[in-house]
């Protein structure tokens, strides 16, 4: 390798590829960056040189920049998803070759980089989708990455990604997630379950603020406290601090009493909410945080709807230091059915397409760096380490012990929002993936017959093979031949 060569390359400059390039430069690996519009490479460049970082270098040619890297060429692109995705590759590999590796790093959705792989096929360049996680953060000083492609560039990247990622006990935040587009839907279900984490502590503060009545200044001091227990995690972390944010724009205040209750987002948890229908994956903890979100946009209605529907008027009595506890055995709860969700999720995804995701390692790679790190990580890679096989996180000894503990406590808050007449969408979606789950026998043996009633689509029996059909009334007798409708035959 010419020592003039930078050993990788990062094209876009926003604020995710800035900040990736100077974690990597950082650690000693020299970078070459480039961007579409000039600016950010000086910007770069400036900052590189502001934070005595002499191993980054600034580019503002795509020929000059793919000719600035050591071969096999590597280059992560951090360009908005989509379109801009397609239009870098085409830019740059026109001066790539056989064997260069080019990395998306943005959050895409997997059949992108699924196809774009085989688009660089002829060109035998390889390519790698990779989830970053951690936001600004994250990506300065150390993001948890979750690579997928052939695992011959993995092995080329790999000594720059894991000095590159965060790390945890000595062991860094990044694996080989699998062949391509896995590493873009590990990174989409993460999402989902950060939009089901968020949502739930949103519940959570709701509870304490409309129905305890609290301060902020008192959550943010509950918060606090429940991130040095079991509920230790990033986001509780933040939020404490959020709540005890004076507003210093108008002097007065708190920042979180002014901002509008209308959350944005930017398609992740849509998308985990579409494949979990087309995985059939039951995910209704993250359906009700999605849902919840496209509730708050509807801010306008929702006044409206405020004068017109009526809640209860008289709200159950109970001590405020009861419900703070149950409060905090709920939200762990309630947070393990949403990641139980998520992993099952990966799981069946990875089994459809034979990436062989390996869920201990998910859990690995997400403990540090990553939005949705938590104390409760590690309980979870051990659950997967023990039992690769584990259907269901909420079965593994320990979480089960840890929800059959707290199950009434849960109950209890979920009934008090439901009498207060406080929306609490998540915990209750959570609490029903729960009860359902540990229920042998459902009532789906009455909508069967309902489908068969009126489709004739047929059902199984317990107490016979096969699938019949039964002639339910006198007006369905031309319902057909039952040996002409199979499983498949779904109409309803
Ligand atoms: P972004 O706002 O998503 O995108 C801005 C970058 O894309 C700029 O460098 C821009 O270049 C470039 N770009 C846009 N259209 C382009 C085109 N047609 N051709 C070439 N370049 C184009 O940037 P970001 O927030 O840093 O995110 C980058 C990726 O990381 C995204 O996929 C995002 O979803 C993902 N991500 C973001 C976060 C986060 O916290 N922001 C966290 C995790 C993952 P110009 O400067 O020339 O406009």
């Amino acid at each position: 390798m010419s020592a003039e060569l930078s050993e990788i390359g990062l094209y876009g400059l926003a604020i995710m590829g800035q900040n990736f390039a100077l974690n990597m430069a950082e650690k000693g690996f020299k970078v070459s960056v480039c961007n579409r519009s000039p600016a950010k490479v000086d910007a770069t460049v400036a900052r590189a040189k502001a934070e005595n970082i002499a191993t980054l270098v600034g580019h503002k040619e795509p020929k000059d920049f793919i000719a600035s890297l050591s071969k096999p060429r590597k280059v992560v692109l951090l360009v908005m998803a989509g379109k801009p995705v397609d239009d870098t590759i085409k830019l740059l590999s026109e001066f790539m070759e056989e064997g260069d590796i080019i990395v998306d790093g943005g959050n895409e959705w997997y059949p992108n980089s699924i196809r774009r792989s085989k688009e660089l096929e002829p060109k035998k360049i390889l390519f790698v989708g990779m989830g970053i996680s951690g936001g600004e953060e994250g990506a300065r000083n150390g993001p948890s990455l979750m690579p997928g492609g052939p695992k011959s560039a993995y092995d080329a990247l790999h000594p720059i990604l894991e000095r590159s990622a965060a790390q945890v006990e000595g062991s860094a935040c990044v694996t080989y997630c699998g062949e391509i587009g896995s590493g873009n839907y590990v990174k989409m279900v993460h999402n989902g379950i950060e939009y089901g984490d968020m949502q739930l502590i949103a519940e959570a503060y709701q509870i304490m603020k409309a129905i305890v009545g609290l301060s902020n200044d008192v959550m943010s001091a509950r918060f606090a406290e429940w991130n040095k227990g079991e509920l230790k995690s990033y986001l509780i972390e933040i939020t404490a601090d959020i709540l005890k944010k004076k507003d210093d724009m108008k002097g007065e205040g708190y920042v979180i009493d002014k901002i509008k209750d209308c959350t944005g987002m930017k398609g992740t948890g849509m998308w985990t909410v579409k494949e979990a229908a087309e995985q059939a994956v039951p995910a209704p903890t993250i359906a009700a945080a999605l849902d919840a979100r496209f509730l708050s946009g509807r801010k306008e209605e929702r006044e409206v709807a405020a004068t017109i529907l009526k809640g209860p008027t008289e709200v159950p009595s109970v001590s405020h230091e009861q419900i703070l506890e149950d409060l905090q055995a709920a939200l762990y709860a309630a947070k393990i059915c949403s990641y139980a969700q998520g992993l099952c999720l990966i799981k069946a995804a990875s089994d459809a397409e034979g990436w062989n995701v390996d869920l201990s390692e998910c859990c690995r790679i997400w403990r540090g760096g990553c939005i949705i790190r938590s104390g409760q990580l590690d309980h979870m890679r051990a659950a997967f380490s023990k039992d690769a096989g584990l259907k269901n996180l909420m079965i593994d000894a320990d979480f089960a012990a840890g929800l059959n503990q707290r199950h009434c406590q849960w109950r209890r808050i979920v009934t008090l929002c439901i009498a207060s007449g406080i929306p609490c969408p998540a915990f209750c979606a959570s609490l029903n993936y729960f009860d359902s789950y540990r229920t042998a026998n459902l009532p789906a043996n009455l909508t069967q017959a309902q489908r068969d009633f009126f489709g004739g689509h047929t059902f199984e029996r317990i107490d016979m093979e096969g699938s019949h059909h039964c002639q339910w009334s006198e007006s369905h007798k031309d319902i057909g031949d039952v040996k002409e409708r199979t499983a498949g035959n779904i109409g309803s």
